[in-house]
């Protein structure tokens, strides 16, 4: 292990670290009373992605739709990474009276090692810490790593997301993932025609309809509650659970909550 796997990377929001306490507001865990530890740095570019200060950095020519916002600009890499130690990071988390903690991000999976350190780490402190990760799944966990792991919320990109398909689709990865009972599948939905690639996604790699959950693409109430209606019919008729985004329905696109 080098010096480096010691050392995590995360997105730095209001000047520090961005590790919150709230509730999980998507997919299988909603609701659950949980710590956010938002790695930085990402191996995709979604189109659509509201944590794109994890990766959309001055100099980059990927292409987001808040480009035709006013006074959108993209982010100076220096001031949005903030390098932490795995004590310091576990020092913060011990701080909240919660056991359940979600590595999220950026693509938290681009640090492994570290990770693995953390999750280690923290339950010499308290056996009973869980952990759960959020990928856009496009990377295979290592055995080390697994065994740490308790949930994966594994949100495989679509064409909507504007990835090319060989970089968002990677077969051993998701071969991984459809076959490890600790993962569940979620996929945004901008669209009806994105449910078509959603269907040939499952077949091909064998998803079970009852570890897929759909989920509406938006930052705004208005554009949620637009969604909601056709994809929860969706649901009920394809055996898929139906998840909303609780966080943008109680707080809008605030960060960090
Ligand atoms: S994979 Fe996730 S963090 Fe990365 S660009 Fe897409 S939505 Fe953003």
């Amino acid at each position: 292990m080098s010096e480096r796997d010691t050392i995590l990377k995360l997105a730095k929001l209001h000047g520090q670290p961005e590790i919150f306490f709230s509730i999980q507001g998507e997919g299988k865990s909603i609701g659950v009373p949980s710590i956010f530890v938002r790695t930085t740095l990402c191996n995709l570019h979604c189109i659509w992605c509201d944590t794109d200060y994890t990766w959309n950095w001055v100099g980059t020519r990927f292409p987001h739709h808040f480009d035709t916002k006013p006074g959108y600009q993209k982010f100076d890499k220096k001031n949005w990474i903030v390098e932490c130690s795995i004590e310091a990071v576990a020092a913060e988390i011990i701080k909240f009276p919660c056991k359940n903690v979600i590595l999220t991000g950026g693509e938290p999976m681009l640090q492994q090692p570290a990770l693995v350190l953390l999750m280690h780490h923290l339950r010499t402190i308290a056996p009973d810490y869980r952990f759960e990760i959020e990928t856009n799944g496009t990377m295979v966990a290592s055995e080390a790593f697994d065994a740490e792991i308790d949930q994966y919320n594994v949100s495989p990109k679509l064409e909507n997301s504007n990835n090319v398909r060989k970089l968002r689709e990677k077969p051993a990865a998701y071969r991984f993932f459809s076959s490890n009972n600790k993962a569940h599948f979620k996929f945004v939905i901008s669209e009806k025609k994105d449910l078509e690639e959603v269907d040939e996604l499952i077949g091909r790699y064998q998803i079970a309809p009852e570890k897929v959950w759909l989920m509406p693409e938006g930052n705004t109430r208005a554009l949620l509650t637009r969604r909601r209606k056709w994809l929860v019919e969706v649901c009920k008729m394809r055996g898929f659970r139906y998840t909303d985004r609780l966080h943008v329905q109680i707080w809008g696109a605030k960060k960090g909550v």
